[in-house]
């Protein structure tokens, strides 16, 4: 070889003697002229040359099928040539990686055959302990059967009598028969230990760790890049894993994460091959705390927290129920005027219980801007909030007609005026018109006529300068007769004194009268009804329509003759001085009576044949006959009634 190479080689132009030895590969000029060959001598001439920028033709025409060039093909860095050459031939060392991985599949081999059949043994060991060979189930059968011994009976026999054996036989048939129970059982029980170990032995599982262990194998690998088709670098299950278990709500710490995600990624083979189908329930999902702020997530938690609590202590329910916070709520929807229903005020206050932790806020609020007018409401009595509600009910009737004057408050306000002059008439007009109090107030079935009532004196046998007539600032009436300063001629005449009105036909009048007497002597007292017309004229009994009544030891008694002398009611008519008589008036109802008040035990009528009276004379009222001096009519009480009680 080195001899043929040797002629093809040229020689140098320069030095004709010469082969050609080197060929220039770097820094080579364009010009024509410029010199790739050198021989030796070329070498030794040129006093600039450098090794680095030629190769040997030699090396050239011997070495490329075994070699790699030094200087060939030539690069920017001849260092990346160096390492190549080096490592080339460093990879015929034991280390290169081949022998390496030979290396690592003879010891997994090993291990593995060393794993499984220590596996294997100590298996075999335990299924031997478990299950029962056929000499195992036999040697058991004899020993719970006693066949032995049976047949022994039966080898003995031999030398016996028949009725000898026949004996043995009995008795240890007998003895067998006594066992029977336990026999069974003992039979039964080798029955099932027989059956179970073949029903424990479980190769599903081996099986799949089989397969498992097969994948596992397949996916080894050494050199990524190369086999990207057959190595499954999917990571899609393990995120899968990782995201369920990294819910914010699981609190899971850091170093877990990491450390199972590592672990994770160490098994990712297997997990890869697991199929994740219908994760989650149809239609959900899991809740994405990971959305909401960190102040509601722990508002959540906390709620959470709560409502476990809730369900599992009855304590910690009441303890809610009676908390300030709770408390407080109830307050303003207990507050009378938020009429409430119970029920609703229980299912309120059950959702509030619930929602405890999350009305925290409320504990820093105040609540009420005016404390003392909500505990005001609060503490109203029933009856007292219904006038209220009344009171505003009846304000807001008058506001919508528009019409306070129909208010019998109003009324009042006006009748009144008289002893209302301490107020502010504008604050009085004001709240008497926001609380028209008096139309709260139901009426009596009877109307005070008292306040209208004027007596007035005759002129009939000097009455005028006779009678005193007084109206007392509760209404009453007092009359009497004062002639001392009289010096006429009528002394010892009775004048009287009158209503000055006239009774109406319809209405039913009631007058109380109560008699002062202010010496011991007897005297008497004449009342009733006569005619305004005659009044001027003539005694008032004249049309005998009056009761004569006798004062007589401190007491009041009927003396009568006057019209009104039917007795109804009691054995006789009689009244102590502090009592009153009351006289009723219907002249329709052809009613005058006097009785009683306030005990009501007797009754003096208007004669029968004198009732017409009452209908057939016009303008009869009411009149007092004044003859005694140091007595007192004193007209009390006066009323219109719907009707007579008593
Ligand atoms: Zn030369």
């Amino acid at each position: 070889m080195d001899q043929i190479a040797h002629q093809t080689i040229q020689n140098c132009q320069k030095h004709s003697n010469n082969q050609i030895s080197f060929l220039r590969v770097n820094q080579i000029s364009d010009q024509n002229e410029a010199q790739i060959f050198y021989c030796i001598d070329c070498v030794d001439d040129d006093h600039d040359f450098k090794g680095i920028d030629y190769i040997q033709i030699q090396k050239i025409i011997q070495q490329p099928q075994s070699q790699i060039l030094q200087k060939w093909p030539p690069v920017n860095d001849n260092t990346i040539l160096q390492k190549l050459l080096q490592q080339y031939q460093n990879s015929d060392t034991s280390n290169s990686v081949v022998q390496r991985i030979t290396k690592y599949f003879t010891e997994l081999k090993y291990e593995i055959n060393i794993k499984i059949e220590n596996v294997q043994k100590k298996i075999l060991k335990q299924a031997l302990e478990i299950s029962f060979e056929k000499e195992q189930i036999l040697q058991q059968y004899k020993q719970i059967s006693q066949i032995d011994k049976l047949q022994q009976i039966f080898q003995e026999g031999k030398q016996h009598s028949f009725d000898v054996l026949n004996n043995q036989c009995k008795a240890f048939l007998t003895q067998i028969q006594s066992q029977k129970e336990e026999i069974s059982l003992q039979l039964q029980n080798l029955l099932d230990q027989c059956c179970k170990v073949k029903q424990q032995a479980d190769f599903d599982t081996p099986n799949k760790i089989r397969i498992e262990i097969s994948s596992l194998l397949e996916n080894i690998y050494f050199f990524p890049q190369l086999n990207q088709n057959n190595i499954n670098l999917n990571y899609s299950n393990l995120e899968t894993i990782m995201q369920l278990v990294s819910n914010k709500s699981n609190f899971c710490t850091c170093e877990f994460l990491d450390s199972l995600r590592k672990n994770l990624e160490k098994l990712n083979p297997f997990i890869e091959q697991m199929e994740f189908v219908n994760i989650f329930q149809q239609g959900r999902e899991p809740i994405k705390f990971q959305e909401i702020s960190e102040t509601k997530f722990e508002e959540i938690n906390e709620f959470m927290n709560h409502l476990i609590n809730l369900e599992n202590s009855q304590q910690y329910s009441q303890q809610i129920q009676q908390s300030e916070r709770i408390q407080n709520i109830c307050k303003i929807l207990e507050n009378k005027t938020n009429f409430i229903n119970q029920n609703t005020i229980s299912f309120l206050k059950g959702i509030f219980s619930k929602c405890y932790p999350l009305m925290k806020s409320i504990d820093q609020i105040q609540i009420c801007d005016q404390q003392e007018e909500f505990n005001c409401f609060q503490e109203l009595s029933d009856d007292s909030l219904q006038h209220l509600i009344k009171l505003i009910n009846l304000k807001k009737q008058f506001e919508i007609r528009n019409n306070f004057d129909e208010s019998e408050t109003n009324a009042i306000r006006h009748q009144a005026k008289r002893f209302l002059y301490d107020f502010k008439q504008n604050e009085l007009d004001q709240i008497l018109k926001t609380f028209p109090v008096f139309d709260l107030i139901p009426k009596e079935n009877k109307t005070n006529i008292l306040r209208n009532i004027e007596l007035v004196k005759s002129d009939f046998v000097d009455g005028v300068q006779r009678i005193q007539i007084v109206k007392n600032s509760d209404e009453s009436i007092e009359a009497w007769i004062n002639q001392q300063q009289y010096s006429g001629k009528y002394k010892n005449y009775a004048p009287n004194c009158i209503w000055d009105s006239s009774l109406e036909k319809e209405k039913k009048y009631v007058f109380r009268i109560q008699f002062n007497v202010n010496n011991e002597n007897s005297t008497n007292f004449i009342l009733g009804l006569m005619q305004k017309s005659d009044f001027n004229q003539n005694y008032g009994y004249k049309n005998k329509l009056s009761c004569c009544l006798k004062y007589e030891q401190r007491q009041i008694k009927y003396k009568g003759g006057y019209g009104i002398d039917k007795l109804t009611k009691g054995d006789s008519f009689r009244l102590n001085m502090e009592d009153m008589i009351e006289m009723r008036v219907w002249l329709e109802g052809q009613i005058l009576e006097i009785v009683d008040f306030p005990n009501y035990q007797y009754k003096l009528e208007l004669k029968d044949e004198l009732k017409n009276n009452l209908i057939d004379l016009n303008d009869l009222n009411l009149y007092f006959y004044l003859y005694y001096e140091n007595i007192k009519y004193i007209l009390k009480e006066a009323f219109i009634v719907n009707q007579f009680i008593n």
